[in-house]
Parts: structure tokens; sequence; C-alpha cells
């Protein structure tokens, strides 16, 4: 079996919320993402117990890039008590709140990714204000209510570097589907700089376009 292959399998087993096909899509938007470019990193919001940071990972040392991995592993509101996913062995008997960072780190360990994904623990607006410009490859996949999944895209968008790409999970279409904050950014982005470069599943991937000499 191929690193690959053995990172895939582990990204396969590991809780969380990217489909098989998703997973292998962003690993290839990402990589793609990150030998084009010149000391290329990437941005993860929304990791959860680290499957797509698996992903990612894989991309980044492939590439010889880095996985800055953002979350307050305290999960969003949709994964609290009362919602569909919310799991109750994520919560930490000390003071009952969902803590998903032990589970994210066991994952990074497992996949020997330390060396090429490093976790940034609190809210993604604040540590965004510190990240400089020049993201290689950002992926959003944070909370998905309308105020937190535009907090996101305003923090992170303006930082992706010319020529860079944005990756939106859970875009769908048919609102039967799906909340709707997710599309939205993705259409705003269209509407924007942005260009797709591919969808799969409820993933999309866009690329910032290029300034052109003049402009
Ligand atoms: N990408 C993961 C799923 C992420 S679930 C997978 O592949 O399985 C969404 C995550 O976003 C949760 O872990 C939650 O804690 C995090 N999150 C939500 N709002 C956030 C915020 N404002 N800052 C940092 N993390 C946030
Ligand atoms: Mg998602």
């Amino acid at each position: 079996m191929t690193r690959r292959e053995d990172l895939f399998g582990l990204a396969r087993a590991t809780k969380g919320f990217m489909p098989d096909d998703e997973g292998a899509a962003l690993f290839d938007a990402a990589l793609a993402a990150c030998r084009a470019a010149v000391g290329p990193f990437i941005v993860e919001v929304g990791a959860w117990c680290g499957k797509s940071t698996v992903y990612l990972g894989a991309a980044a040392e492939e590439s010889g890039a880095v996985v800055l991995s953002v979350d307050h592993h305290h999960g969003s509101e949709e994964l609290q008590e009362g919602w569909a996913d919310f799991d109750p062995e994520l919560v930490d008997p000390a003071d009952g709140r969902v803590n998903t960072l032990p589970a994210w780190r066991r994952t990074i360990a497992d996949a020997a990714l330390e060396g090429c994904v490093v976790g940034l623990v609190g809210d993604s607006g604040t540590v965004a204000r510190h990240v400089r410009h020049g993201v290689t490859f950002c992926f959003i996949d944070g909370g998905h209510g309308h105020d937190v999944a535009w907090a996101d895209y305003r923090a992170w968008a303006p930082l992706i570097g010319e020529g860079g790409v944005l990756a939106i999970h859970d875009v769908f279409e048919d609102p039967r589907d799906g909340g709707r904050p997710p599309y939205e950014l993705y259409r705003h982005a269209l509407s924007t700089e942005f260009t797709e470069l591919a969808a799969t599943g409820s993933l999309r991937v866009l690329r910032r376009s290029r300034r052109r000499a003049g402009e």
C-alpha cells in the first residue's frame, strides 16, 4: 500500500462529515494548487476530528506544503446536543462541552502528519486576523449558520493569493438537500474574481483569477 492509500484509508475511518469521493477531490485540488505555488500553504477552517485534515495533510506532504488547521474544537451550533449530528462521545466530562481536540490530535498523530499539519485552536475570525495574505488553498467547512459562514468567508477569502484556490463544503443547490449559507458563499464568490474549477458532491473548488498587467 502506498503512503497515499494509507492516509486515504485512515481518513475514511475517521469520524466526520466528508464522503470518500469528496475527500479524494479535496486532496486532488489541494495537491494541484500546492504543486503550482511557491511556498504553498493550506488553511482548513473546520476540522472536527481530522477527517478532512488528513486529506489536506496528504496533499501537503506530497507537495512540501503546510496545513494550518483552524477550529475552536467546541463544535458548531448544529453539532450540539439536540441536533442530528451531536455525538455524546465527544463531550468532555470535565465541563460538559463538546471537545474534538483530543480526537483531532489522535488522528493527526496516527497519520504521522504532525510534521506538516499545525492545529490552531480558536475562533476562525480571530486567527484570520493574524494570518498573512497569500493562502494557496483555503478550505471552508466551519459553522453553517448564516452569520458564522459569512464571517468565515469575509475573513478568509481576501487572504487567498492570486491564482489561489477556495474550496467550500456543503454547497447544495437544492434547499431540500441542506442549509443555504455555503451555497450563498459559493454564488457570491462566483460573482467576484473566483471561477469554478471542479465540483464533486457538495464540494466546490474555485480559483481566484490572477490580475492582468495594468489592472
Ligand atoms: N471538516 C470536518 C467537519 C467540520 S464540522 C470533517 O471533514 O469532518 C465544522 C467544524 O467547524 C466544527 O469542528 C466546529 O468546531 C468548527 N467551527 C465552527 N465555527 C467555528 C469558528 N467560528 N471558529 C473555529 N471553528 C469553528
Ligand atoms: Mg462539511
